[in-house]
């Protein structure tokens, strides 16, 4: 199975001291992955890169950090679905080719880069891991431009699927989205200094101004002329993901130029208005539920608490691949507050349901606390769909919502009632009327803006 990469990415130049702002930036994503981190950075003596499985704060140490010392770089954190947590996958990748040292990082996932990969070891490829990104450096090196940011625009001219990537060479750094921009990425300035992040929480952090996003299909390249920019491919209308601002970002984040935190409350109003019911209390499930809830306490007029309290020191439950660390994950990560909830009637507010096995167990939980009616809220339409496009979703057999109707999840997860976020009403949740930009609900429509190809066939699924 092909690796699918939900990530964080983070660049940073000119800029002394740029490895510690890289690691400061990775530190701000590591939501975005926990397998593995990585920077590459451009010292006197050419690009140096660390990079290991782990947390950013297990894969560098003082020591690693000195070595990297340099006044451009990049970083990542990785996040792969089952079978994809190996050591090789690590980003960046760093190359020594026909334009000298160049390092890549990617977040997304190409459609076609099986082919492309079969392609490439036909002609005599070798590669070093199963990653798609490693696919995008064959492609540049050997591409027929003479300079590296021709062959940047050739090699991107034959892959599909998403990414939002960054190239670390000798000279200078380059910014590149697909097409659609299914991915997140933003500029920002610091001092001289160009600055990349997946989301702009990690600008915050380094004390950067989020300046613009990288336009969908565009390739800006950072380097000692300054910011220049050029379009990869000709104009389409852009179609981010929607399940970035549902759930995958962080709430204090601008992600494809809107906040992440307001879509999720006007999410939460929307939901209300639709699936009030008769209770006493909203509850989020933390922490991706939380906006959506205060959302919903705000449009319903009822109380909001944390009846639900998260052990922070516990990864994601999902972000770990095994079925075994996911479900123990649960119960070590959520405890209920018995005196908030018992003989309450709660609604419960999540951002979606997957399997439905952590719901089911969540609502368990807040019943054995002593909740009388549990009514589950859900900030975003069923999940019928995988995506191909870089969220992790298990297959479609997997997904509770391509089998079952609202109705017998309801039963499955044992909740008195349950209400989804109508489709019309995310799209007016998150969409900007303003600037007439769609996004891509593959994940609740099956309608799939780029062929899934063969990755359809090995995820066994079709829509
Ligand atoms: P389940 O009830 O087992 O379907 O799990 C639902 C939970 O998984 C919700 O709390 C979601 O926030 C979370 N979730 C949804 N999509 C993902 C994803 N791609 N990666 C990690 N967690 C997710």
């Amino acid at each position: 199975m092909p690796f699918r990469d939900e990530c964080g990415v983070f660049g940073i130049i000119p800029q002394a001291e740029a490895h510690r702002h890289t690691y400061l930036g990775l530190y701000a994503l590591q939501h975005r992955g926990q397998e593995a981190a990585g920077i590459c950075s451009r010292g006197p003596e050419g690009l140096t890169l660390h990079k290991g499985q782990g947390y950013v704060a297990d894969v560098f140490t003082q020591e690693v950090l000195d070595r990297l010392e340099g006044d451009a770089a990049i970083g990542h954190t990785r996040y792969s679905t089952t079978g994809g947590n190996v050591a090789s996958a690590a980003h960046p990748f760093l190359i020594h080719g026909r334009f000298g040292q160049v390092a890549l990082c990617h977040n997304g996932n190409l459609t076609n880069s099986e082919a492309l990969r079969q392609r490439l070891i036909e002609a005599g490829h070798t590669f070093t891991s199963p990653s798609d990104s490693e696919v995008i450096l064959a492609l540049v090196n050997r591409a027929e431009a003479a300079d590296l940011e021709g062959a940047v625009v050739e090699a991107l001219s034959q892959v599909e699927g998403a990414y939002s990537l960054l190239i670390l060479f000798e000279k200078g750094l380059i910014a590149a989205r697909d097409p659609l921009g299914f991915r997140p990425l933003a500029i920002g300035r610091m001092g001289e200094a160009w600055v990349f992040a997946s989301e702009t929480c990690a600008f915050d952090l380094v004390g950067a101004e989020y300046l613009r996003e990288v336009e969908a299909g565009e390739i800006v390249v950072a380097d000692a002329a300054g910011l220049r920019s050029r379009q990869s491919r000709g104009q389409v209308q852009a179609l981010p993901c929607v399940f970035e601002h549902v759930y995958f970002s962080r709430p204090d984040s601008l992600v494809f130029g809107r906040s992440v935190m307001a879509t999720r409350r006007a999410m939460g109003r929307f939901l209300a208005r639709r699936h009030g019911v008769p209770a006493d209390l909203v509850v989020p499930v933390p922490d991706s539920g939380v906006h959506a809830a205060l959302g919903y306490a705000e449009e319903s007029g009822l109380p909001f608490d944390f009846g639900l309290i998260r052990n922070h020191y516990v990864g994601r439950t999902f972000i770990e691949p095994k079925q075994s660390i996911r479900s123990f994950g649960v119960k070590v990560k959520l405890n209920p507050a018995r005196e908030l909830l018992r003989d309450k009637r709660v609604v419960l507010v999540d951002d979606s349901i997957v399997r439905g096995t952590t719901s089911k167990k969540i609502v368990q939980m807040v019943r054995a606390a002593g909740a009388r009616e549990v009514h589950m809220r859900i900030s975003s339409p069923p999940t019928t769909h995988s995506c191909f496009y870089g969220i992790d979703t298990p297959t479609r057999e997997q997904l509770i919502a391509a089998r079952q109707s609202v109705a017998e999840i309801a039963r499955f997860i044992e909740a008195d009632t349950l209400g989804y976020l109508a489709l019309e009403d995310l799209e007016q949740a998150v969409e900007d009327p303003l600037h007439g930009r769609g996004f891509c609900y593959a994940c609740f429509t099956g309608v799939y803006p780029v062929d899934p190809g063969g990755l359809r066939a090995s995820a066994s699924c079709g829509p």
